[in-house]
C-alpha cells in the first residue's frame, strides 16, 4: 500500500486534498483505470438502462475527481454511487481488474461518514439487526398487520405506490405470509431431550447458518435444507446466528458490519466442533467467507473469523464435496426395500447469484453437477445465467424501475429455456426470479436447489401413487 503523504507529496504543489482520507487507499487502484470501457457492456444496470453513469468507469472517474479536488461529494454523486448491484461484472471484464465494489463501498462510507446516516438505518443494523428475538418479535407484528388485510387493500386501490413505491415493491416481494418461522419449525425439529443436534454423534457435524431470508419469508426453503443434509448422514445442529451483515456492508456501513460478525463469532461459540458451516444462501456463505478480512485488524476476533472462513460452505459446494449424490437417486432408501418416487421429466435452469458464482465464491460447477445428477432432470444453461437479477439486498426496493429493467431481462433469458423450474441458492434472487415470472406471466417455478435435491429420492408415501 502507497503512503497517502507519499502520493501528496508526488503531486507536487496542488493543495491539500479535501477528499476523505480512506480515499486515498485505493487512489493508486483506480489511477489504472484507462477509461476503455470494456466495463461497459458487462453491466446489467447499463445493459437495462444503456446509462453510461451506471457504468464502472464513470463511478471511478468520479472517485478519481474527488481526490483529485475537481469534484466534491455531493448528493447527485451520491446517486452515481447508489446505483450499482456490487455485482463485479465489470471487473470480471477489465484488464487491470479495476475492484469497482470496493470504490463504491468506500464512498458510500466516506459520504455517510460526513453527511451521517439515516436514524431508521442505524437502529435496524446497529439494535435491530443484532438481536434476532427483537427482529423476530417485529417481523411477527408485520405479518400479523399484513394479515388484517389493511395494508393488501390499500395496495389494491393505489394507496401504497401513492405512499411510496419502493414500499409497494416491497410488498409486492413478500407477498405470501410465510406462517411459523424458520427457526420456531426447526426448534421442534431439532431439539433432543439433552438438547443435542439431531442424529446420532458419530456423525459428521454441521452447523445450519439460517439466513434471514429463509426464516422470515421462505421457511420452507431452510426445512428443505436440514432435511437433505441429514438425509445425506450429516448430525445437524441449527446456529443461533443472527443477521450476517452483508447489507450493512453493501450500504457501506463498515462499523455495523464488524458488530455483527463479531456477536456471530460470539453466538456461534467454537466453530471447530463442526466439519462444516454450511448456508443454502450465497450472500451469506460468501459473506461469511470475508469476516477474516473484515475483522483483519482486531486481535480479539480475527482468529476466529478466519477459523470461520475456512469451515464456510455454500450448500452445493458442501454437497458436490461431501455429500453421495446417489441419494438424491434413492440409493438408501431402495436398499431397505423402500419404493422410490419416480420424478416426473421437466427441464430445469439454474440462475448464478452473484455471491454464490464465479466473481465472489466460484461456486459454479458444483450445483450444475447435483442437478445434473437427480433424476427426471435436463439441465438447460440460460444465457447470461451469472448476470444480476437486479434484487442485489435491497437495491430491488431502493430502486424499483432499475431492478424491474435488470430482471426484464433475465425473466427473457429464463424463458427461452423453455425450463419449468429455474433454481438458485439465495433467497433475494428466488424473490425476485418469482417475481419476474409472475409479471411476465411464466408458468415457472423457483426452487432453491435444497428444495430440487429434497424431492429427489425420496420413498414412495404409502398410499400414493409413485410418480410427482
Ligand atoms: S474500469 Fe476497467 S474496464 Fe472499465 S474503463 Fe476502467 S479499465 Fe476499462
Ligand atoms: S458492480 Fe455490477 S452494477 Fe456495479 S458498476 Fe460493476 S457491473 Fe455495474
Amino acid at each position: 500500500m502507497v503512503d497517502p503523504g507519499q502520493k501528496a507529496r508526488g503531486r507536487g504543489t496542488r493543495r491539500r486534498s479535501a477528499a476523505p482520507e480512506e480515499f486515498q487507499d485505493l487512489y493508486d487502484h483506480v489511477l489504472t483505470c484507462s477509461k476503455c470501457g470494456f466495463c461497459q457492456p458487462a453491466c446489467p444496470l447499463f445493459r437495462a438502462t444503456g446509462r453510461e453513469g451506471h457504468v464502472a468507469r464513470s463511478k471511478v472517474t468520479l472517485y478519481r475527481d474527488i481526490i483529485e479536488d475537481r469534484l466534491q461529494m455531493s448528493p447527485a454523486v451520491k446517486d452515481v454511487f447508489a446505483n450499482c448491484l456490487l455485482c463485479r461484472a465489470c471487473t470480471d471484464s477489465c484488464v487491470p481488474a479495476v475492484k469497482t465494489d470496493e470504490v463504491v463501498i468506500s464512498f458510500r462510507h466516506a459520504y455517510a461518514e460526513r453527511f451521517g446516516r439515516g436514524f431508521l438505518q442505524r437502529r435496524v443494523f446497529r439494535t435491530l439487526l443484532p438481536r434476532p428475538r427483537l427482529m423476530r418479535g417485529l417481523v411477527r407484528i408485520v405479518w400479523a398487520f399484513r394479515k388484517t388485510g389493511l395494508i393488501e387493500a390499500a395496495r389494491r386501490v393505489g394507496l401504497v405506490g401513492l405512499l411510496n413505491p419502493k414500499l409497494e415493491r416491497a410488498l409486492e416481494l413478500g407477498a405470501e405470509k410465510p406462517g411459523p418461522l424458520l427457526r420456531s419449525r426447526l426448534a421442534k425439529r431439532t431439539r433432543s431431550p439433552k438438547g443435542e443436534a439431531t442424529g446420532s454423534n458419530d456423525r459428521p457435524k454441521v452447523g445450519y447458518w439460517m439466513s434471514c431470508g429463509y426464516n422470515y419469508v421462505l421457511p420452507e426453503v431452510g426445512e428443505a435444507t436440514v432435511r437433505v443434509l441429514e438425509r445425506l448422514g450429516f448430525a445437524v445442529e441449527v446456529l443461533d446466528n443472527c443477521c450476517c451483515g452483508l447489507a450493512a456492508y453493501g450500504y457501506g456501513d463498515r462499523e455495523s458490519a464488524a458488530l455483527l460478525a463479531r456477536e456471530n463469532l460470539r453466538r456461534l461459540g467454537d466453530v471447530g466442533r463442526f466439519d462444516a458451516i454450511v448456508s443454502e444462501c450465497g450472500s451469506c456463505s460468501g459473506h461469511l467467507k470475508e469476516y477474516a478480512r473484515l475483522l483483519a485488524g482486531d486481535p480479539e476476533w480475527s482468529a476466529r473469523a478466519q477459523e470461520l472462513q475456512g469451515r464456510v460452505r455454500s450448500f452445493s459446494e458442501f454437497v458436490a464435496e461431501r455429500g453421495d449424490l446417489g441419494v438424491f437417486r434413492g440409493n438408501g432408501a431402495a436398499e431397505t426395500g423402500a419404493e422410490i418416487v419416480s420424478p416426473a421429466e421437466c427441464t430445469v435452469t439454474f440462475h448464478d447469484p452473484c455471491h454464490l458464482g464465479r466473481r465472489y465464491q466460484n461456486v459454479v460447477d458444483q450445483p450444475r453437477r447435483i442437478l445434473s445428477s437427480l433424476p427426471g432432470i435436463t439441465l438447460r444453461e440460460m444465457e447470461e445465467s451469472d448476470s444480476c437479477c437486479g434484487a442485489a439486498g435491497t437495491y430491488g426496493v431502493l430502486h424499483p424501475e432499475t431492478s424491474a429493467a435488470v430482471l426484464d431481462r433475465k425473466t427473457c433469458f429464463l424463458r427461452d429455456t423453455g425450463a419449468s423450474i429455474v433454481v438458485t441458492e439465495c433467497p433475494s434472487c428466488m424473490m425476485q426470479l418469482k417475481l419476474g415470472a409472475q409479471r411476465a406471466g411464466l408458468p415457472v417455478s423457483v426452487l432453491n436447489i435444497s428444495q430440487i435435491c429434497d424431492r429427489a429420492g425420496q420413498p414412495k408415501p404409502p398410499g400414493q401413487d409413485a410418480t410427482h
